[in-house]
């Protein structure tokens, strides 16, 4: 069940309410409330809050209306706004970007890992160039195996914010635990959680407490399904943080022909659950660089806000990825279809429109 609280409650009815709060819950876990479109709420587990207490609830004058989503999840659902937008980047530091339904799809490119100075720097001009609006590299690795390549840690955080300020691109990078979350916030301005810790739920709720409210990316599990993901993202909003994406970076198969399945079926599905932006990465999807254009189309045909691409400028030498990273020429190309897709999609709504 959501709470929305009336814009202009007064403390003592705020402080009532948040009484009137622990009593039902029984105070099992801290109140927290998160401001989603501009409209402060609470959620909580319906199968606490009986008749009475939803009478008493209702009585509350801070309490505006009580939203009760059909499903597990509260705060992602769809029930309680139909989309989000979400900006990204500080105008102080670099270019702001929107992410939502309603603007034009946003690319994410660059190095799997960022290796050193000069591969980033010359990756992140050539992404610009290329369209790109957010530069990605990551600088904590999750690698499958302890030998390969880690990432270059602290020292890749401030490489990236180097790359933001010599191109004004917003930079995201991944996070891999809770400890960390402030320090790459620092540097980042989206912070990734990847797939492997999709379900790490002290670091989903250090992203969604931490004081800077970055937005976050948070990947779908390797082999997670919708309802795993969307109560994953949860608990980020729930934690406070309002401004997260949904990434699509496949799912786990039998086939070794590809890296994962890319499950583009979950775009639409998720357009219909939730009020969260969904990006693509038809990178991990794929595992090979040669899929990545159409199934970049195909993301972009079935509604995706935005898309995650791995460039390196010279991908058989990549230390993480390399097999399915694209040249920045590849993805020159890539963004000149999306823009020209998203034109034609935009006018075949308009026509439907007026028919
Ligand atoms: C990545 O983006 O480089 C990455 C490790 O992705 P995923 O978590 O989807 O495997
Ligand atoms: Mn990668």
């Amino acid at each position: 069940m959501i709470i929305t609280i009336h814009t202009q409650a007064t403390s003592e009815e705020r402080a009532s309410l948040m009484t009137l709060l622990c009593r039902i819950t029984g105070s099992q876990r801290p109140i927290t409330s998160t401001t989603i479109g501009g409209q402060e709420v609470i959620a909580l587990d319906s199968s606490t809050v009986d008749e009475q207490a939803q009478s008493a609830l209702k009585q509350q004058s801070a309490v505006d209306r009580l939203v009760t989503p059909k499903t597990s999840y509260q705060l992602v659902s769809r029930t309680l706004m139909s989309e989000s937008s979400v900006l990204v980047g500080d105008s102080r530091r670099c270019t702001p970007v929107t992410i939502s339904t309603t603007s034009s799809p946003v690319i994410m490119a660059g190095p799997c890992a960022v290796e050193n100075k000069e591969q980033l720097i010359s990756i992140a001009h050539a992404v610009k160039q290329a369209g790109a609006h957010v530069l990605r590299g990551g600088a904590f690795k999750p690698r499958t195996s302890p030998y390969q390549f880690q990432g270059l840690g602290i020292e890749g955080l401030k490489l990236l914010s180097e790359a933001r300020e010599a191109t004004g691109l917003p930079v995201i990078t991944e996070v891999m635990e809770p400890s960390m979350v402030d320090a790459v916030a620092e540097h980042a301005d989206v912070l990734q959680i990847g797939s492997r810790n999709m379900q790490n739920f002290p670091l989903l709720t250090a992203a969604g407490k931490h004081r800077l409210k970055r937005p976050v990316m948070l990947k779908r599990g390797l082999s997670a399904t919708i309802d795993e993901w969307l109560l994953a993202a949860e608990y980020i909003l729930a934690a406070g943080n309002p401004n997260v994406l949904l990434c699509e970076r496949g799912i786990r198969s039998y086939d070794p022909q590809t890296r994962n399945v890319l499950d583009l079926s979950c775009v639409p599905l998720l357009h219909e659950l939730t009020h969260l932006p969904v990006i693509v990465d038809p990178s991990h999807a794929t595992g090979k660089r040669e899929l990545v254009p159409t199934m970049s189309r195909a993301s972009i045909a079935a509604g995706a806000e935005g898309l995650i691409i791995e460039v390196h400028h010279d991908p058989n030498t990549a230390l993480c990825d390399g097999r399915q990273s694209i040249t920045p020429d590849q993805l020159r190309k890539i963004a000149a279809e999306t823009k020209l897709l998203t034109r034609l999609m935009k006018e075949e709504q308009a026509i439907a429109r007026v028919a």
